[in-house]
């Protein structure tokens, strides 16, 4: 497995959890320390105690030398980053291209090149070319399989996947893959789709635009719920009980952000331009999710009376979902951003991501806990919804805010147990308290 982030670690402990023996290698030393040590460099539920068994147990192992992992590999995955390449919003794959370089360096043996990394359609094309140039006799064989885990749950996600795509142009190739992920089928039925390369490539880009469409598609219901006097939690539960739409991505909020919505629909796009074919329901979809994050520091100063200079805000959850410590293109930064430039002082509290919000954030106050966050600020805005944010002992955010203003933008909270604390409570897409005269 090359590259041991958020994907690469648990792909990684996952296989060896089937039984299978993996070797996890990644250039950051630091990262592959503290593995070595017991200590997971990223908060994924449930991914210490996976991998532990699985090094006990001698399936998993963990290197910063390529060529030793991949040596004697039947198969090798790319699980390196595809960040957005500066300036023109492309998937930059300097790092896809410089792993499957080393790959072709190091080979021994006809191992199948496993594209896991979310890359645009052709890239499998490219990898090709460059393992026949690096290594003309490898006889390598390259193949798509895209990563569909959600961090916070990836762990599940990848035991009990909806379904695998495996893009594949050759049979050997295909049936060492099918070897590889045999265990899903003994356990349940996870349908293994097998495509061609492309299609591969491309199911995943599909699967994630669709996915922002339909957060933005709530997103923009819930303003005109917000106009019209209806409620966006029931329209969602109105809709998503029809079959056809299904209640699943429904949650009206901030907008969606994360180290894959992003960057996913910009590269998706730039595909689409590159081909005389553009996706304009994407590119709305952008657009539209652009302007919310700062459409929410609007919000939230206007739950303050429209003035945010010198008042303190303090911030619940800052990474881009609960159950994970990943802050990358995080909903939070935006809106933070749009608080302190309207002059605001913010102080801010999440149960794992604060180590990576501080490489982040300027200028923002850390806090232990919700209630020091709180203690004297003009308001409190919920942006992500950790579970701990769920049960806040209302009463006494009430007494310690300096003003009784609730923006909760997960809509964890209804207003009549907000109103009941003494809270004023603004929502997302449902009707507000009545503003204090
Ligand atoms: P990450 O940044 O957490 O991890 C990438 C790792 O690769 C880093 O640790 C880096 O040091 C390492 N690396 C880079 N070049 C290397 C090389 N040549 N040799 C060894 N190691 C190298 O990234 P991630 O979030 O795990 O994402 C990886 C890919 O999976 C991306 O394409 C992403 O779009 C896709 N994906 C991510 C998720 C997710 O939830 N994070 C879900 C599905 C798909």
């Amino acid at each position: 497995m090359i590259g041991t982030g958020y994907v690469g670690l648990v792909s990684g402990a996952c296989f060896s959890d089937f039984g299978h023996e993996v070797v996890c290698v990644d250039k950051d030393a630091r990262k592959i320390e503290l593995l070595e040590s017991g200590v997971m460099p990223i908060y994924e539920p449930g991914l210490a105690e996976l991998v532990a068994s699985n090094v006990r147990a001698g399936r998993l192992s963990f290197t910063t030398d390529l060529t030793a992992g991949v040596k004697d590999a039947d198969a090798v995955f790319i699980a390196v980053g595809t960040p957005s390449r500066r300036g023109d919003g492309h998937a930059d794959l300097s790092y896809v291209f410089a792993a499957a370089e080393e790959i072709g360096r190091a080979l021994t043996k006809p191992s199948v090149i496993v594209t896991k990394s979310t890359v645009p359609v052709g890239t499998g094309d490219e990898v090709e070319r460059i393992l026949r140039d690096v290594a003309p006799d490898s006889g390598a064989k390259v193949v798509s399989n895209p990563e569909f885990l959600r961090e916070g749950a990836a762990i599940a996600d990848f035991k009990r996947p909806d379904r695998v795509v495996v893009g594949s142009e050759d049979e050997e190739a295909t049936r060492v893959m099918r070897e590889i992920y045999r265990p899903l089928s003994l356990n349940q039925s996870a349908p293994i789709l097998f495509t061609g390369r492309r299609t591969a490539e491309l199911i995943k880009y599909a699967a994630n635009a669709f996915l922002a469409v339909k957060i933005t598609f709530i997103n923009e219901i819930a303003d005109l719920c917000e106009q019209v006097g209806a409620d966006v939690q029931e329209v969602a539960r109105g809709i998503g009980s029809d079959n056809r739409i299904g209640p699943k991505f429904l949650h009206a909020g901030p907008g969606y952000g994360g180290s894959c919505f992003p960057k996913d629909t910009l590269a998706l796009m730039k595909t689409a331009a590159d081909n005389e074919t553009p996706l304009r329901i994407v590119e709305a979809t952008v657009q539209v999710n652009e302007s919310r994050k700062r459409a929410m520091g609007r919000k939230v100063i206007k739950a303050m009376g429209g003035d945010a200079r010198d008042k303190t805000v303090a911030v619940l959850g800052l990474t881009f979902k609960p159950n994970t410590d990943d802050m990358r293109d995080a909903p939070s930064l935006s809106i933070i951003a749009a608080l302190q430039d309207a002059g605001a002082n913010v102080r801010a509290y999440d149960p794992e991501g604060t180590e990576q919000a501080k490489t982040m954030l300027n200028g923002v106050e850390f806090c232990p806990n919700p209630y020091v966050a709180a203690e004297g600020a003009d308001a409190l805005v919920i942006v992500t919804e950790w579970d701990e944010f769920r049960a806040l002992d209302l009463g006494r955010v009430a007494k310690i805010l300096k003003q009784p203003v609730l923006i909760d933008l997960r809509n964890i909270y209804p207003r009549s147990e907000a109103e009941r604390a003494g809270l004023r409570l603004t929502s997302v897409g449902k009707r507000s308290s009545a503003a204090a005269r």
